[in-house]
């Protein structure tokens, strides 16, 4: 702050003010974020140390930050909303709390499906849902699409976390626009039928169980795979090892994918160092450790993804605009519930 002010003294005394803009003096940016202080610091850091923007962070769960945004209002101090699945920021979306903006940088490096068509939000990682099975006890051969976890063979094998999850809402919102709200909805149902337990836990969770020998099946995203496989608890490297990863609907759409990314809010006070930020984050060398600080995939294709994922082979992902998982989020959200997934 104390060198903004001495340069503006100094550009005065110089007689050069008429060429100092506005955007000189607004040198910070407000950050409501979802994703954890660990998994985006660093990059902040390096925001401010190359662009000399001050980043205030406040992080918390998404929907009280959207809560609080809504609250606040026009009063908000937040310029950017960092949340960790597109389901989110189509809530803040129709909430009205976030604006549209525009960047050609982003554009041009963030893929299409990645980001909203009218520019209410950008994609900055990407997280697959695949599915996960006990080596040894399913063969690959027996796995195909979601659509075929159904299948009466799967009986009481099947372990993923509950219906109120964004994760899981996302997904049934994928599948509604495909295969439509009725066969989903019997799909929702027969898989339920294939549970081996009540819903509870997290992604890890079902993992651990299917490790543990209580399903042979396990629906969970790739990010919490990859940090069990790699992490310090010996126990979770055990577990993780026991099972395999397999990308369903290869010959189809591609396996569920979905996004942590940003959004600029709607009252945002430093609308332009907002963009900046994004714009930093969608940059080559910042993909590359934005999507590794969470074992994720980069949303450019043009930068290496991490050893552990690189050992899991390529795979073909759906494409359908993420903002559809949004769209369709109420219909999955009642339809699971009429399936009776708890
Ligand atoms: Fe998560």
């Amino acid at each position: 702050m104390n060198i903004i002010i001495k340069s503006a003294v100094f550009l005065i005394a110089s007689g050069l003010l008429a060429t100092f803009s506005a955007q000189t003096f607004a040198d910070e940016v407000n950050v409501y974020s979802a994703r954890k202080e660990a998994l985006i610091k660093p990059l902040l850091k390096d925001f401010t140390k190359q662009t000399g923007i001050e980043v205030n962070l406040v992080t918390g769960k998404a929907d009280a930050l959207l809560k609080r945004l809504e609250t606040e209002g026009v009063n908000t101090p937040a310029d950017l909303l960092i949340t960790t699945d597109a389901g989110r920021l189509y809530r803040a979306q129709t909430a009205g709390v976030l604006q549209p903006v525009k960047s050609a940088s982003l554009t041009e490096v963030i893929p299409e499906t990645y980001r909203e068509p009218e520019g209410y939000w950008y994609g900055l990682s990407l997280r697959a849902r695949p599915i996960f099975y006990v080596k040894g006890k399913i063969k690959p051969e027996q796995l195909s699409d979601y659509e075929a976890l159904t299948n009466p063979m799967f009986k009481n094998k099947i372990c993923i976390r509950s219906s109120n999850n964004i994760y899981n809402q996302s997904l049934v919102a994928s599948m509604i626009e495909v295969n439509g709200i009725d066969a989903t909805e019997k799909w929702a149902k027969g898989l339920v039928a294939n549970l081996a337990r009540s819903p509870k836990g997290g992604d890890r969770d079902q993992i651990r169980a299917a490790a543990a020998g209580q399903c042979d099946i396990a629906i969970a995203n790739t990010y919490y795979f990859a940090a069990m496989l790699s992490g310090k608890k010996q126990a979770d490297r055990d577990a993780a090892n026991k099972l395999g990863i397999f990308w369903p609907n290869q010959a189809s759409r591609g396996t569920h994918v979905n996004i942590s990314g940003a959004a600029v809010t709607k009252y945002a006070k430093n609308k332009a160092n907002a963009i900046k930020l994004i714009e930093f984050m969608a940059s080559k060398k910042a993909q590359a450790w934005y999507a590794n600080a969470n074992h994720e995939y980069p949303v450019r294709s043009d930068v290496e993804v991490s050893d552990v994922l690189k050992s899991w082979g390529e795979f073909k992902a759906d494409t359908v605009n993420l903002s559809i998982l949004g769209l369709n989020n109420p219909k999955a959200v009642r339809l699971m519930d009429r399936a009776g997934w708890k």
